[in-house]
């Protein structure tokens, strides 16, 4: 089954039900959001009665919840911890943020790796296995790790060093991986032939680890380390590259999640969706 959904926003005043809402306004049957502004860290808390209407008009639309997602923000760094409290900081909050996943019900929590800041490279991989230890320890939540585009010196950013991670994080059944299509082509990943791809991740990480997917055009050429989204069908990818992404056999009932641009202050998902439906390319979107 195809499971297809986007972005969307979260509020104090609407809490899930508002997400709920918007999602069903785009023909998504999934959806992922922040818990609060991506770029901070300040959170509200999260009204229950919200949180149960929400439920019921899921349980209407036939939408599992087990197939939303969260993304945690991604001004925390678990890779750097040349200041201790900093480091602290960012464990704690993430462990707050699992948390906050339990309340909603929600199962899966996308997680950015993080970014090595002139440390060493395995140093700032070996911190990142230290901070999931310890949020994971307690923790319900299954933290999926984003593959990056390699902008700057982020680390995660080919399948080897998502390997890695993995290998050091104890708790196995609660850390899997998310591929950004955009990501994974500025990383270097040719996806003009995308079941190489798919085999060098299986052989890499597992299969089995892979839990959802960003579908995402980009604006750039594979291997420019840039990151930046582009519309389905507008990038360098390309439409039909992506359908067959999407409607691979082997990640059907993987959750794929548009964050591609809004158009004029727009968001394009209604369309963008209606294009994967149907499988056909719309050239007026913009
Ligand atoms: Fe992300
Ligand atoms: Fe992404
Ligand atoms: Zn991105």
């Amino acid at each position: 089954m195809l499971i297809i959904g986007s972005h969307v926003s979260f509020t104090k005043e609407k809490g899930l039900l508002g997400s709920l809402e918007e999602a069903l306004s785009y023909g998504a049957n999934t959806f992922m959001f922040y818990t609060g502004a991506p770029q901070n860290t300040r959170r509200f808390k999260i009204d229950e009665k919200l949180t149960q209407k929400a439920y019921e008009l899921m349980k209407e639309n036939g939408i599992d919840i087990n197939n939303l997602i969260v993304h945690a923000p991604y001004i925390v760094n678990l890779a750097n911890n040349k200041e201790e409290d900093k480091y602290q900081f960012s464990i704690n909050f993430l462990k707050e943020e699992t948390k906050r996943c339990e309340t909603l019900g929600v199962k899966y929590m996308v997680l950015h790796p993080g970014s090595s800041v002139g440390l060493d490279k395995d140093i700032a991989l070996s911190n990142i296995i230290n901070g999931l230890n310890i949020i994971l320890k307690d923790s319900n939540t299954t933290i999926l790790l984003e593959i990056m585009a390699g902008k700057g010196t982020e680390v995660g950013r080919d399948f080897s060093e998502i390997k890695t991670i993995i290998d050091g994080v104890i708790y196995k059944d609660k850390i899997g991986v998310c591929l950004d299509t955009c990501h994974i082509n500025d990383a270097g990943y040719d996806l003009n032939d995308f079941d190489k791809v798919l085999n060098e991740f299986d052989n890499i990480i597992g299969l089995k680890f892979l839990k959802c997917v960003h579908v995402n055009d980009s604006k750039n050429e594979i291997g420019a380390h840039k990151d930046r989204h582009e519309n389905i069908g507008y990038g360098t990818i390309g439409f039909d590259n992506l359908i067959k992404i999407i409607y691979h056999e082997k990640l059907d009932n993987i959750p794929k999640i548009l964050e591609t641009p809004y158009i004029n202050g727009i968001a394009p998902y209604k369309e963008e969706i209606e294009m994967i439906r149907n499988r056909r390319f719309n050239d007026k979107l913009k």
